[in-house]
């Protein structure tokens, strides 16, 4: 017999996360799917960013972010999948049958779509026999900025994305260099001009023409780039490149259980994370309302909604919404654990 769980998440970025930390609340079992190895969803694109417009939180790092989030989206014990991309949803005898890419099926009695931007994978470097330099040198984020302190670096991007790390990179590293296909770069001007000020290179009309390996060949010791009207080799410690993203739109679903799309992607819903399909449910990026909120604040907001309306579905005579966190029994024994660890900490 399958284990059927109340609510099934798609996606484990910020809105699948709090949404399973609110269901845990509302006293439902629950189940997170995600296609990535690690949670915390669009957020992992941008690790050394510092995000500052969440309410009550002073300004954080995106990886440092993830990892509170994901605390506090495992606070009651949801099942996780990793590594599991959702393919197929379909209805039978009245629960939802969720078929993933190994085959295996999840069955559900709601299921909240919170899959946002889709599956993010960065655009690779076309080039023969690049992807062995991953394991190196040759890198599509930038995780931490002192892995690059004291380097000579080559990124190729001209968008906002590979000039805020180049800005940023100046900092650390001994040298910076940009190429770019275009004659002219499509980042704000402001981050230009802060690139070429502190001493930044850019090649325009530019691209990689071939990687130059060490004699072990196991890192890029020289990148050649083609200008239109010659060839330049850079000698290089690391080479980032930010050529954008792909995006693989999630899942299809049975004919009959098919919700209404907005611009071929979102699902039309309301405030409430209501889809135009009994028992499906959308939070975060994913949804679209009249007023909605593409922030993280306001997937959280979702995220609340979502569950509450799914426990009214499951369960008609069930509140409208938790009782707060504050004043709710749920989190008795844990609050004194905690205090207990503050006065530990003040002694
Ligand atoms: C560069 C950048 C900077 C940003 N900065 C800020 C900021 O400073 N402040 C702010 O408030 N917001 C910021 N945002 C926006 C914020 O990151 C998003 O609003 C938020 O991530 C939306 O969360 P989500 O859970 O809806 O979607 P996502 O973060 O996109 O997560 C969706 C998850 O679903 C998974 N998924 C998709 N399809 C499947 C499938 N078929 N099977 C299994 N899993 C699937 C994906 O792998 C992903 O992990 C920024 C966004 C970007 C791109």
């Amino acid at each position: 017999m399958q284990n059927i769980y109340d609510i099934t998440i798609v996606g484990g970025g910020p809105a699948g996360l709090y949404s399973s930390f609110y269901s845990g609340l509302r006293g439902m079992k629950t189940k997170i799917i995600e296609f990535q190895p690690k949670l915390g969803g669009k957020v992992q694109i941008y690790p050394e960013k510092m995000i500052w417009d969440v309410g009550g939180m002073r300004p954080t790092l995106g990886q440092d972010f993830v990892k509170e989030l994901v605390q506090q989206g495992l606070t009651f014990d949801p099942t996780v999948c990793l590594n599991t991309k959702v393919e197929y949803i379909e209805k039978i005898d009245g629960l939802f049958v969720i078929t993933t890419n190994s085959g295996m099926k999840h069955v559900s009695k709601a299921v909240i779509l919170a899959n946002g931007g889709g599956i993010i994978s960065p655009i690779k470097l076309d080039i023969q026999g690049a992807e062995k330099f991953e394991m190196t040198n040759l890198h599509y984020t930038v995780q931490h900025l002192e892995r690059f302190s004291g380097k000579h670096i080559l990124i190729s991007g001209g968008g906002n994305a590979a000039i805020d790390w180049a800005v940023e990179l100046l900092e650390v590293a001994a040298s910076v260099k940009v190429i770019y296909r275009k004659e002219q770069l499509s980042a704000h001007e402001a981050q230009v001009q802060a690139f070429i000020k502190g001493g930044g290179q850019i090649f325009l009309n530019a691209s990689i023409q071939s990687l130059v390996a060490n004699n072990e060949r196991t890192c890029i010791k020289e990148v050649v780039i083609e200008t239109g009207y010659e060839k330049v080799t850079i000698a290089v410690d690391d080479v980032l490149i930010n050529h954008g993203y792909n995006r693989e739109s999630s899942f299809e679903f049975a004919a009959d259980l098919q919700p209404k799309l907005k611009d071929d992607y979102y699902y039309v819903g309301t405030g409430r994370g209501k889809l135009s399909v009994d028992g499906l449910f959308a939070a975060g990026d994913i949804i679209s309302y009249e007023g909605k909120i593409n922030l993280l604040v306001g997937a959280f907001q979702d995220a609340v909604n979502a569950v509450n309306s799914v426990k009214k579905y499951l369960e008609p005579s069930a509140y409208e919404h938790a009782m707060v966190s504050s004043h709710n029994d749920v989190f008795k024994e844990r609050n004194k654990e905690l205090l207990q660890e503050k006065l530990v900490k003040m002694l």
